[in-house]
């Protein structure tokens, strides 16, 4: 039997995961010789940046594809967070005969989920294997997962009727409509399937988080706090795509835009991989981008009602641009560039011309706004994005969020004067240097003798210590 330590890595669907899942696997191999294997659990045929980004794993990390789950049985409305609960859930037993050879071939001492994989566990402790989860978004939420179980027995409303905010340990006080989407009706299954995920958090022997202490110090104070019974935290971010990975499909054309344009004067607007506005938000957004005057890079996708509705595949059934308003591409092509569906995001803002990011609050982009430097208009769509965004704009201060209208749309005007404002304005200054010290806070506890790096390392030696 191969004697390197390996770990098996179940993600959830979405790229959102997957990406940083790589990072933590690629910084396990390279610095700690701990190889891995990705089993994916699907439902279908995976997207044309999923493939393609599995397909150039470097040597060490290699994947393999569960035969699809069947979803028919499944109401139209099944929440995003109820399927992917289903997707591990019967996955299990073609899991097991995965967990069956490589425990037979390599010297395995860990499987890694993320976030509703939970039930991936049984099989791990079935093998003798230890059990720990991947936490790809905040310490915020991962403080409000270990808690919730407790707030499920103390609160009996519905969170957002709350007349108080929430009280996350260590995090400022949320308001319950703010909180996570599954969250917001105790009834639905997709809160079923959190409670019941966040409870099995205990059943892990650890918990790697995205994060970093001078990103999110409140949070993580508390969860690095040792109790018995309760796993260890170990934050390891930020850990993000490199520039030029094989995800950035299709873009050299518009990195060649933003060759052209002076520095720090570009806004570039991402909804993350599955982010989508309704028809009427889409088209103020243009004209707001148009009356504000300012250079945009903008990823389009077609519009649709449902805010995450690309979220399993990113690219859509039409062709976005299509339903930019009339003659929008034509007056703005002296300021903006657009792109349908997808962009090479990581290369976009370590690019110099990048001067703003109005993004939907995915944890990544964050996390990658940040070790850039780019300054940011939060505007969230789904899941934890709101919670994100309250700690941008109210905690860390560096983001603009434009306010929504009574009728539940963002506004032209609004738009133009958050972009100018984050772009022109005294405003935009101070979340610049804000999000500066960031930035060199996040290079620093990546460097050689930088937090994240240490504590990777004590992680990566008691996964060593298994055998
Ligand atoms: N991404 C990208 N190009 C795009 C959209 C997204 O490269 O056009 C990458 C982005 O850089 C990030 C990930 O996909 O690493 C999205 O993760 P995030 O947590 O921001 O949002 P999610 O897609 O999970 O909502």
């Amino acid at each position: 039997m191969e004697r390197t330590p390996h770990i098996a890595i179940v993600p959830s669907p979405g790229m959102g995961h997957l990406i940083p899942l790589v990072e933590f696997a690629k910084r396990l191999m390279n610095n700690h010789n701990i190889s891995a294997t990705f089993i994916i659990p699907n439902d279908g045929p995976l997207s044309k940046s999923q493939t393609a980004f599995l397909d150039s794993l470097p040597n060490g990390l290699n994947y393999l594809l569960l035969p699809p789950v069947n979803f028919d049985d499944l109401p139209q409305d099944t929440q995003m967070e109820t399927r992917i609960s289903l997707m591990v859930t019967r996955s299990l037993p073609s899991l097991r005969q995965v967990f069956k050879s490589l425990v037979a071939e390599k010297h395995m001492v860990a499987l890694f989920i993320d976030l509703f994989g939970t039930d991936a566990f049984d099989v791990a402790i079935e093998f003798g294997v230890s059990p720990y989860v991947f936490f790809p978004s905040t310490a915020m939420a991962l403080s409000l997962f270990l808690h919730l179980p407790k707030l499920d027995q103390e609160v009996s409303c519905e969170y957002r009727d709350l007349p108080e905010p929430v009280q996350i340990p260590g995090c400022i006080p949320v308001r319950g409509q703010d909180l996570l989407d599954p969250v917001q009706d105790r009834k639905n299954d997709a809160y079923k399937w959190v409670l019941h995920n966040a409870k099995r958090y205990m059943m892990a022997e650890g918990i790697a988080v995205n994060s970093f202490k001078e990103l999110e110090g409140g949070a993580l104070k508390v969860l690095l706090q040792e109790e018995p019974g309760k796993p260890k935290v170990y934050p390891v971010g930020p850990l993000i795509q490199q520039t030029g990975s094989s995800s950035d499909l299709d873009g050299s054309e518009c990195l060649r835009w933003l060759d052209g344009q002076p520095c720090g004067s570009v806004l570039y607007i991402s909804f993350g991989s599955g982010g989508t506005l309704s028809s009427s938000q889409l088209n103020e957004l243009a004209m707001g981008l148009e009356l504000s005057e300012q250079r945009f890079l903008w990823v389009v996708r077609s519009p649709n009602d449902q805010p995450n509705a690309t979220y399993f595949n990113s690219y859509g059934h039409n062709d976005p641009l299509g339903f930019l308003p009339q003659g929008f591409l034509e007056r703005t092509k002296n300021i903006g560039f657009v792109v349908p569906s997808w962009a090479p995001q990581a290369q976009i803002l370590s690019h110099s011309s990048t001067g703003g990011f109005l993004t939907h609050c995915g944890w990544n982009s964050i996390l990658e706004t940040v070790v850039h430097g780019v300054p940011v208009i939060a505007w969230p769509l789904y899941a934890e994005q709101k919670m994100n965004a309250v700690s941008l704009n109210e905690d860390m201060k560096v983001a603009l969020r434009p306010k929504v209208g009574e009728n539940g749309i963002v506004g032209r005007v609004e738009i133009a004067r958050v972009v100018k404002g984050l772009l022109e304005g005294e405003e935009g200054k101070g979340i610049r240097s804000r999000i500066r010290d960031l930035k060199d806070a996040a290079t620093n506890v990546l460097s050689k003798d930088g937090c994240s790096t240490k504590t990777l390392a004590q992680l990566a030696s008691k996964l060593k210590n298994k055998s």
